[in-house]
């Protein structure tokens, strides 16, 4: 476990870190590039930067990748183009920099055992010495992606299969990777040995099979027999149907993204075998017995917190109404660059309820505050709104430290619950009391004996991410 020195900063502050979706299908005969769709835009809210799909024909791997929404790439026939056996998808999120649309996934490339792509959602922390490896070997790379520099390893690794060829490369990766190669005849779908990010296969009722970053995604597609690719996975796909290929040991001490529960995946996913909704919920039931205050009504902030400030509302016997709308069509605030332009940003995604909210005392769930920009805003829109209090509840607890596996969350500098202490955050909000839930509490409400990566909110890193913080890399993925 590594602990980073107090006050150091990230590399990101110009160019933070990234979720994103993965989608993959297995399914001749059918339209795979739609089916593919369809299940990436279940996955649309882990990455609304850019989105690509790529189709192999059992011959070669064509693809379409674009910028913006998944909806707006593929609008105008796109897909009619792609048509094969087996598809993949990925869906980009990216905050402040990394435009370039040679960053868009998957990755195609040709290598001596035919065509290859990849998707990859997490962060390589010693994608810099690797990356180094391969130039020096003369191996050329089109970006400074992470993601980029595991395809080229996968191409020029030993072993008679691609199979062969991912378990003995997958040793020499560190950090967060859940991805999904795609080749000439199947999907890999392979999962770091700690677990970060979350992948799950499921099957067709009918015949075919798809790997998804949640079960979502899964879901709407039909897909039966849903399960997750277990840490140090290697799951195959192709003709001979779905098989575990021999992969890493998990780690003894996992680390799953506990940031999923809070805040990642989408309430109707499965995360660890539990239902993203249902731990949200007992995350502000377990809120509302660490954090009581007399108020006539509890609101959320739309609509990752609904199910946390329902919870709370439940276990407090306080009524649950709507404070708040959102418009869904304005994407996320993080995108953009400065904190004035995020705090307009808010404005523009939030609208109050007035009717519902004069004259009575309030409190507002959230499943977190990073910067803080939100809080302030919707206490102060709350207030106008003719609120006589407003008491803020979180259902995370304070985050301290950025997180180098992948989830945006600034640089220690801009995490305001690194430079401030509770009260003073309160201050800084305007809110009459402000309550994070405890760490505690919130691992009581995940209930589970699997081990989570805890490192926002501890600095307690699980793995060395020492040489990550000095690195020049941006993780695309
Ligand atoms: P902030 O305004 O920076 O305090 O952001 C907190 C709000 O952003 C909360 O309402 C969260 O639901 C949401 N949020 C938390 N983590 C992320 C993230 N990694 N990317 C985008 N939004 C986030």
């Amino acid at each position: 476990m590594t602990t980073l020195p107090l006050g150091e900063t990230t590399p990101f502050s110009d160019s933070p870190k990234e979720e994103c979706g993965l989608m993959g299908v297995y399914a001749p005969g059918k339209d795979v590039a739609q089916m593919c769709l369809f299940g990436l835009l279940s996955l649309q809210h882990r990455g609304q930067e850019a989105a690509g799909i790529s189709v192999s024909t059992g011959k070669q791997i064509d693809y379409e990748k674009g910028t913006g929404m998944i909806s707006n790439v593929f609008a105008n026939e796109r897909l009619s183009n792609l048509k094969g056996i087996n598809a993949l998808g990925h869906t980009r999120y990216s905050t402040t920099g990394g435009t370039s649309t040679r960053n868009i996934q998957p990755y195609v490339i040709e290598t001596a055992h035919g065509p290859l792509a990849l998707a990859h959602n997490g962060n390589i922390t010693n994608a810099d010495k690797l990356r180094d490896e391969l130039l020096a070997k003369g191996v050329g790379l089109t970006s400074f992606s992470d993601s980029e520099v595991l395809l080229m390893m996968i191409a020029g690794a030993k072993g008679n299969t691609w199979a062969e060829r991912i378990k003995n490369t997958m040793p020499k990766w560190e950090g967060a990777f859940s991805l999904v190669f795609q080749s000439r005849t199947g999907l890999y779908a392979v999962r770091d040995p700690w677990g970060f990010r979350p992948l799950s296969i499921g099957y067709f009722p009918d015949w075919g099979y798809a790997v998804a970053s949640e079960t979502c995604a899964l879901n709407t597609l039909g897909c039966i027999k849903i399960r997750e690719v277990l840490p140090g996975e290697i799951v195959v796909m192709n003709y001979e149907g779905v098989n575990k290929a021999p992969g890493m040991k998990a780690k003894k001490k996992t680390a799953f993204c506990t940031f999923e529960h809070v805040y990642f995946s989408r309430a109707d996913s499965e995360w660890d075998g539990q239902s993203i909704n249902s731990v949200r919920e007992r995350m502000g039931a377990e809120l509302a017995r660490e954090a009581p205050v007399e108020a006539d009504l509890v609101i959320a902030v739309p609509s990752s917190a609904i199910p946390a400030a329902i919870g709370y509302a439940k276990e407090s016997r306080i009524v649950y109404s709507s404070g708040l709308t959102k418009n869904n069509y304005v994407g996320r605030t993080f995108i953009q660059p400065t904190d004035e332009l995020r705090q307009l940003g808010i404005r523009l995604k939030f609208n109050a309820l007035p009717y519902n909210l004069e004259g009575e005392r309030v409190i507002l769930v959230d499943d977190s505050i990073v910067r803080g920009n939100t809080s302030k805003a919707l206490v102060k829109l709350i207030r106008d709104s003719g609120a006589k209090e407003v008491h803020v509840r979180v259902s995370s607890p304070p985050i301290i430290s950025p997180c180098f596996m992948g989830v945006d969350m600034g640089t220690y500098d801009e995490l305001i619950a690194h430079r401030l202490e509770v009260d003073e955050i309160r201050q800084y909000i305007g809110a009459d009391s402000l309550h994070y839930i405890t760490l505690d509490g919130m691992m009581k409400a995940i209930n589970s004996k699997t081990t989570y990566c805890n490192a926002c909110f501890t600095r307690d890193y699980p793995i060395d991410v020492q040489a990550f913080s000095s690195s020049k890399f941006k993780s695309q993925s």
